[in-house]
């Protein structure tokens, strides 16, 4: 009989402040949290600012009122896509087998690996967050298991600077004790409905038989006991070099209704996504955005321009109908992605941006973007007239 999979979520804990603190660690210990101050939202909060009550995406206003001495700081663009990339090439020197998830949180298959024994796994992965945190300072999570689902919920249960490590077997038992609410798709108010009818924990959706359950959960019920049992088998899928689209996607703490909100977490990813984008030496031609709501449901939008760009300016127009037309129903947001796909080699690399830091040419790149915006018979792009 083949081996148990040895299956690892891994994921930072409060990224972006953590991305920030590595240059600025004289803030460490404070209540810090990422944001915009102009109508903003927070988009990471240190644990210390989370303990004053501010999550994500909170208003900016809204944290002040709650935590007066936050100490906010502005995003830093391209910082965290850089972070990230560093973080999973650490992951990558354990197992090639690595599925970036997001930007910030992964699945690890230490199959090819070869370890001995669970003791052998431990100390690789505990090896590996030291290792995130000596040389990034980023301090991650880790849940280990025989499939992601149940190693995903394994990372969150003690963050931060988790390690849990649940053993083959063990799985029905490791969920029986937690709350419904950390199975992935049920919200806070499913949970809350749930709990009302008796199922508290995950373990209650096995006491429950089999026609109880299809009164509760209706045709998902099979779906539910799966999961309470700790069953899955969606494998670990390998990112390929030469990824033919690029894509981000966050999910919040609370679901978000607020359309202008939403419409700058887009925006922000767009502004993360085209510096890798570029620093590839590649175009992308359509931008597609995907809604998620708190039951799981999603829908998608997209649409490709008449011309491959590696440039914000033709996308940013995009955002908003996408998100228009992908946003039907009236209800709030649990998640939102963005992706580049229709992937184009871009043209050859320019000497203006030969040797810069991935900041500064972003920055010609939005002097650039500028110029083009401006109109004018010639139209600039990387340094080249066209
Ligand atoms: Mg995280």
């Amino acid at each position: 009989m083949p081996a148990k999979a040895v299956i690892v979520h891994l994921d930072a804990d409060a990224f972006f402040v953590s991305c920030e603190l590595a240059l600025k660690p004289e803030l460490r210990g404070t209540k810090c949290a990422v944001g915009g101050r102009e109508r903003g939202i927070i988009s990471s909060a240190s644990y210390e600012a989370r303990a004053c009550g501010v999550y994500t995406p909170m208003p900016t206003s809204r944290a002040l009122q709650v935590c007066p001495d936050l100490i906010l700081l502005p995003h830093t663009f391209g910082l965290y896509s850089r972070v990230s990339r560093r973080m999973f090439d650490l992951c990558e020197t354990l197992t090639p087998v690595v599925q970036r998830n997001s930007i910030d949180e992964g699945y690890l298959d230490l199959g090819p690996c070869g370890l001995a024994d669970a003791a052998a796994v431990d100390a690789a992965m505990r090896g590996l967050q030291a290792r995130i945190w000596d040389e990034l300072s980023i301090p991650v999570s880790i849940g280990i298991a025989t499939n992601k689902l149940v190693a995903q919920i394994a990372s969150k249960l003690c963050k931060p600077r988790g390690f849990v490590s649940v053993a083959p077997g063990a799985e029905a038992a490791f969920l029986a004790p937690l709350d419904i609410g950390k199975l992935p798709g049920v919200g806070a108010k499913t949970e809350t409905t749930l709990k009302a009818r008796g199922v508290a924990k995950i373990g209650d959706v096995l006491a429950r038989s089999e026609s109880e359950l299809a009164a509760i959960f209706g045709d998902g019920w099979r779906a539910m006991v799966a999961m309470a049992r700790g069953e899955d088998f969606r494998p670990v899928e390998v990112d390929r070099e030469d990824a033919k689209s690029y894509s981000q996607q966050e999910t919040f703490g609370a679901d978000v209704g607020d359309f202008a909100a939403i419409e700058r977490v887009v925006k922000r990813m767009i502004d993360e996504l085209l510096p890798q984008v570029r620093a590839d030496g590649k175009r992308a031609r359509t931008l597609t955005l995907k809604v998620r709501y708190g039951d799981f449901t999603q829908e998608t939008a997209g649409r490709s321009l008449p011309e491959a760009s590696d440039l914000e300016g033709p996308f940013y127009p995009l955002v908003e109908p996408l998100l228009r037309k992908a946003w039907t129903r009236r209800r709030p947001l649990r998640l939102v992605g963005a992706r580049f796909s229709g992937i184009e080699d871009g043209p050859a690399q320019m000497d203006l941006f030969a040797g810069e830091t991935d900041e500064k040419k972003r920055r010609l790149a939005a002097v650039l973007d500028r110029l083009n915006a401006a109109g004018g018979t010639a139209r600039v792009r990387h340094g080249h007239q066209i």
